[in-house]
């Protein structure tokens, strides 16, 4: 538990650092070019327009999730060092796990994009998967990948936090 806390402050750290080394301030959303869609009167839920720009914010987002991948794996070649001071090469260690957690995280978010576009393209997309209801406009673009409306989640985040205390 001590190990595990003391993980997430040195993520935070690392992701604070990060953010500050990158131009645009990472801590924009992924979806910081994309203006909320505006539906037509009685345009229907998930009409083409909908579909199409909730793929356009899924791709942009899979596209900057590869780039951020691809600037882990260079960034862990560059630093690679054989440090003499064994408490160096502890600290070098540990940033590297970091950084392959962070990596790891990314990949499973990419497989989740890939399979959202999937859904998409199956016209299954859009409705809750728990309750049928429509998960929402406003919600899947601050949230492109959720299979759930706002209740079936909420209602499983309690069960799981029932089940693992
Ligand atoms: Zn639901």
């Amino acid at each position: 538990m001590a190990a595990d806390a003391k993980a997430k402050t040195a993520t935070k750290k690392r992701t604070t650092a990060t953010a500050k080394k990158k131009k645009a301030a990472a801590a924009d959303s992924p979806f910081r070019n994309f203006a909320p869609y505006k539906p037509k009167r009685n345009e229907e839920y998930m009409s083409e327009g909908q579909l199409a720009h909730l793929r356009a914010m899924l791709s942009a987002w899979r596209t900057d999730l590869m780039e951020e991948v691809d600037r882990t794996v260079n960034h862990m070649q560059d630093e690679a060092a054989n440090f003499p001071d064994p408490a160096d090469r502890a600290t070098q260690e540990e940033e590297f796990s970091i950084e392959l957690r962070t990596r790891d995280r990314e990949r499973k978010l990419i497989k989740k994009i890939d399979s959202t576009i999937e859904r998409l393209d199956q016209d299954d997309y859009g409705y809750c998967e728990t309750c049928g209801i429509e998960i929402g406009l406003r919600r899947l673009e601050a949230r492109p990948t959720a299979t759930q409306c706002v209740d079936c989640k909420a209602l499983d985040e309690i069960k799981e936090r029932q089940l693992h205390g």
